[in-house]
């Protein structure tokens, strides 16, 4: 059995293809799933305008907090390995519409950067369809080396998103 400790991690939900709202709602029933992780809480659903590529569809927004005793490399392969099953295409541009997205926002109070991951996210600060859904279930966590989550909430603009 393993004897690492669990780690509080949040992973951003994000779809805007073939019925984004299922595909967010079977990716958080699929984080529930994951092997040495506990899902503790989830966010409302919210729409938000898209970013990236003119043309595409709102998204559709989440935000779960989560518990793990995967390390951050492991629960990135564990996410990547749910967008796959969504059959995610990484063949287009980036930022181009997609059936799924799985973020690592924060993992505990660790600062990463490595070729495969960037920890805390390096775009959180900037995206109100992160910082909404995040404010549902732990507006007082801080993210290392930028505040709370609610500070941060409060430098974007929340009034776009809409909740489902
Ligand atoms: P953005 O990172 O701006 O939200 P994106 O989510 O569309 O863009 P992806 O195509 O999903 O980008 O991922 C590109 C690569 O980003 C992945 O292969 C992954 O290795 C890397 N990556 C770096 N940091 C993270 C992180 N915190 N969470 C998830 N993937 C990350
Ligand atoms: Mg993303
Ligand atoms: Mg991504």
């Amino acid at each position: 059995m393993s004897t690492r400790r669990w780690q509080p991690v949040f992973v951003g939900v994000g779809s805007n293809l073939d019925n984004p709202l299922q595909h967010a709602r079977q990716a958080l029933e699929e984080l529930g799933n994951l092997e040495q992780t506990s899902l503790v809480l989830t966010s409302l659903l919210y729409n938000s305008d898209p970013v990236g590529p003119a043309g595409q569809f709102d998204y559709v927004n989440a935000v779960a907090g989560m518990l793990t005793q995967l390390a951050p490399l492991e629960f990135l392969d564990a996410l990547q390995a749910i967008e796959h099953a969504h059959h995610r295409d990484r063949s287009g541009e980036r930022w181009s519409a997609r059936t799924l997205d799985l973020d690592i926002l924060a993992y505990s109070n660790e600062k990463i950067e490595s070729e495969r991951l960037t920890v805390p996210h390096k775009e959180l600060h900037n995206r109100n369809f992160v910082l909404g859904p995040w404010m549902d279930i732990a507006p007082d966590f801080t993210v290392v080396g930028l505040g709370t989550v609610r500070q941060l909430a409060r430098r974007v603009d929340l009034g776009t998103l809409r909740v489902l």
